[in-house]
């Protein structure tokens, strides 16, 4: 490189960066496999799991893929006469039992097979950071990790069920939320075989992830209710109400739900959202999204009077401004008397009329507002878009639904700001 830059041939800067960089980890390489070979004699005997003692039986030699390259060494191996069982103590030390990827390497798959599809991951780390993979053992780490993250959290809500989650020592809250919604992720026909079509109201081919909000909220000097910056943790499964339930509810618990002043629960109309509710968070104020409950009336409006723009305006604006006014015996009032033409449309009426009956109490909005509260759900919502599709509704991906739920655990722990907590608690707990 200098001689040609004494010919003034010029020098092509980034072939001369990635090529250093190359040599760099070369030589680190070299480096770790010099501290990875230990030259003291290893123990005769070590402890098996089973209670009995393992003993040395020989030396085997271990590849490894580090942050600087592939690496070989060899370590001690142990096999227990009682049990048979074979173990390599120098691995566990390391943490990369029956790994071929080491932690640093671990957690790069991870963050980025959370972030783009495992290929595009495989493309970064080549160009980011020199590591040669493929977008299968991405694939595989990032799940991995993303299902460890997973029984860690059932555990905790294992212990959540029998109320045995320790005290929490938050902050008191004056207002805490908790918004939930649906999404559908695409997947493999195999997992929609058998399901009865769109029973979930989820186009086919879709299962639907349930995902959850929770955050604190103050106001601004004008009164106006302000989310508190980076408040937001995410919970998310496709799962069913039940098992997400105890999902949210021990995430409210561990944001320290028990000791806000004023709970709100905030989602659309879906019937198992304020079930939910009900259950696991009783005495919350309950609000249905406004914004939903407008849309209900815009498309409802469109159905009435599909001919008649004038008409129809006219219309909505009366239901609406009800709806605002949080009167709504007399939007559904307006909604009962209007003139059906056919049967069917009598049908679709009587179901909105009903909608709005049964979130009456959760749509007075003026008395929300009074309260400084928040009426619209659109933290759930963002989160439906950043936690669940930026990652899981690319065109052409199709899940499986443990694949999902792994990636859907990774993100809600890194957009939890969680993961680097998880990282260390975890080499810890090895
Ligand atoms: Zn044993």
């Amino acid at each position: 490189m200098f001689a040609s830059q004494r010919k003034g041939t010029g020098l092509d800067l980034e072939a001369v960066e990635m090529a250093t960089r190359a040599r760099m980890h070369q030589a680190g390489t070299a480096v770790l496999t010099g501290l990875l070979t230990v030259r003291i004699d290893p123990p005769t005997r070590v402890a098996c799991s089973c209670g009995a003692e393992a003993r040395y039986h020989d030396h085997r030699r271990k590849q490894l893929l580090t942050a600087l390259g592939p690496v070989e060494f060899d370590r001690a191996y142990y096999v227990c006469p009682h049990c048979g069982h074979g173990q390599s103590p120098r691995d566990r030390e390391l943490d990369v039992e029956g790994s071929r990827y080491s932690p640093a390497v671990r957690r790069m798959m991870a963050v980025v097979g959370s972030e783009s599809s495992f290929d595009q991951s495989r493309q970064q780390l080549e160009l980011l950071a020199g590591i040669e993979v493929t977008a299968k053992a991405v694939e595989r780490q990032a799940e991995a990790i993303g299902a460890d993250i997973e029984t860690r959290q059932q555990a905790d809500i294992r212990r959540a069920k029998q109320l045995e989650l320790p005290a929490v020592c938050a902050p008191d809250v004056p207002v805490f939320y908790i918004e939930m919604d649906g999404t559908g992720v695409p997947v493999v026909k195999a997992e929609t075989e058998g399901r009865a079509g769109k029973a979930d109201g989820q186009p086919p081919h879709t299962r639907e992830v349930k995902l959850g909000c929770v955050f604190t909220q103050t106001t601004n000097k004008n009164d106006r209710p302000v989310r508190d910056e980076d408040s937001t943790s995410y919970v998310a499964a496709i799962e069913t109400a039940e098992q997400f339930g105890l999902r949210l509810y021990t995430e409210a618990w561990r944001r320290g739900w028990s000791r806000a002043q004023k709970k709100v629960v905030i989602g659309d109309g879906a019937v198992w959202i304020w079930n939910l509710a009900q259950q696991h968070f009783p005495g919350a104020i309950q609000i249905v999204d406004l914004y939903h409950a407008r849309q209900h009336l815009h498309e409802l409006s469109a159905r009435l009077l599909p001919n008649d723009i004038k008409v129809r305006k006219r219309w909505v604006a009366r239901c609406l401004d009800r709806l605002e006014r949080g009167k709504i015996e007399a939007l559904v009032k307006i909604l009962r008397d209007s003139p059906p033409t056919t049967e069917e449309l009598l049908k679709t009426i009587a179901n909105e009329a009903v909608y709005f009956e049964r979130n009456a109490e959760r749509m007075r909005y003026p008395a929300f507002r009074l309260q400084g509260l928040f009426v619209g759900s659109g933290v759930v919502e963002a989160g439906c878009k950043t936690v669940i599709g930026a990652r899981l509704k690319r065109s052409g991906m199709f899940w499986t639904v443990r694949g999902a739920n792994a990636i859907i655990a990774l993100r809600c722990c890194r957009l939890s700001r969680r993961f680097e907590d998880y990282w260390t608690d975890r080499s810890v707990a090895a």
